[in-house]
């Protein structure tokens, strides 16, 4: 049973039952017990959760997972997830030497390494290259469109993608061997100028989409390195978010990654956040656009509030994805032992976010005090400065 901070969600034997003080009662069953072990503020809300509120939470567990020879990859889009409009997630592994086949998409994709490493490869419409190894808290951005390969090093790798659009799917990416075996030979034959028979090993129908396939994994980087009379792309297509000195405050850090320190990342925004046990993401909105989350470890909960009374209450572990409206007031608070570790996503190019503590210390005291009857000893801890983590 996880603790939560605020609900009084009551335990029978080790199983929770939505019981809060006087209200609710048993659940004798049928019942799922693990789920709602993992979901206290779901089956027992808070008492100021209120309203019909769409379902703001996914977990990539329960997506559907494509097993293939190199790895595997699963994904969490509109259709899973209805209200994720804006963005849409995949969690990939390639196992070692394992190649997410050539491609391209329509949309913009951003990408977080989770474990191991990876060596990714893009040209562009100039004919200028790109070719980088990336690993543990890097990312990488490909714009719409240009065509990419991402490969397992040594170790394999596991990473999520993020990709500009939420009704994206990871199985209508544009694959290199499926237009291939999509072409007449003598096409072929005339594009590349040599002979139809030069296509006699072509993969066969039943595996023409290799999509992600074992390969030996590669030499050196330097061994890998093509040479493009264009020259190399001029913005690079991978960051190393990790590395970049965090925004600090007593509870946790913050890294902000958008196309003020990462140009490539023209359409996709993010923020790494860490919240150390008993702290908490304060309270905030953004006031550009829907965030899409996606939790790497540690547990937390989060309360959505979403104006004319409503507001709702998730619960979130590795592996879960979460979102948040257009201007709805959140917050995230770390519910575990451990550190709680995040992303948060925007399709934007710049990160945003109001604080609600710092609005209300920028705004005349006598006008704030006259809509809560607050105590001086809030109005005193209100601060004038951004502490992002509480
Ligand atoms: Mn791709
Ligand atoms: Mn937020």
């Amino acid at each position: 049973m996880q603790k939560t901070s605020q609900q009084d969600g009551h335990q029978m034997n080790g199983v929770p039952q939505p019981i809060r003080g006087h209200e609710g009662g048993t659940d004798p069953g049928p019942r799922n017990v693990p789920l709602d072990g993992q979901n206290p503020d779901i089956l027992t809300p808070p008492r100021t959760d209120a309203g019909t509120i769409p379902n703001m939470k996914f977990s990539f567990s329960l997506a559907h997972n494509r097993l293939l020879t190199g790895g595997w990859a699963r994904q969490v889009t509109a259709r899973e997830l209805p209200i994720a409009t804006t963005l849409a997630g995949v969690n990939m592994r390639l196992n070692p030497g394992g190649v997410r086949e050539l491609h391209w998409h329509k949309e913009a994709e951003w990408a977080y390494m989770l474990n191991g490493r990876a060596r990714i490869s893009a040209v562009d419409q100039e004919g200028r290259n790109f070719l980088d190894e990336v690993g543990v808290g890097d990312l990488w951005n490909f714009p719409a469109g240009i065509p990419h390969s991402i490969q397992g090093l040594e170790e394999g790798c596991e990473f999520l993608l993020v990709f500009d659009d939420g009704n994206f799917s990871e199985d209508s990416t544009f694959l290199i061997s499926d237009w291939f075996t999509h072409t007449p030979k003598e096409v072929l034959a005339k594009n590349f100028g040599v002979a139809a028979s030069e296509f006699a090993d072509l993969p066969r129908d039943i595996d023409h989409t290799r999509y992600i396939f074992p390969v030996p994994v590669p030499g050196p980087l330097s061994s890998d390195r093509v040479s493009s009379p264009a020259g190399p792309v001029p913005q690079t297509f991978s960051h190393r978010m990790l590395a970049q000195e965090p925004i600090r405050t007593s509870g946790g850090t913050v890294r902000i990654t958008d196309s003020s320190n990462f140009p490539a990342s023209s359409t996709i925004a993010a923020a790494l956040v860490e919240v150390e046990p008993g702290a908490m993401r304060e309270m905030h909105w953004h006031p550009t656009n829907d965030e899409w989350q996606y939790y790497i470890e540690g547990q937390g909960r989060m309360t959505v509030f979403a104006s004319e009374g409503k507001a709702r209450t998730f619960d979130f572990q590795a592996g879960d994805v979460g979102y948040v409206p257009f201007a709805m007031g959140h917050y995230i608070e770390n519910t575990g032992d451990t550190t709680l570790r995040f992303l948060e996503m925007f399709k934007s190019n710049r990160f945003a976010d109001v604080s609600l503590n710092q609005w209300m210390a920028l705004t005349p005291p006598e006008l704030v005090q006259a809509h809560l009857n607050l105590t001086p000893a809030v109005m005193n801890a209100l601060h004038k400065e951004k502490r992002p983590v509480v």
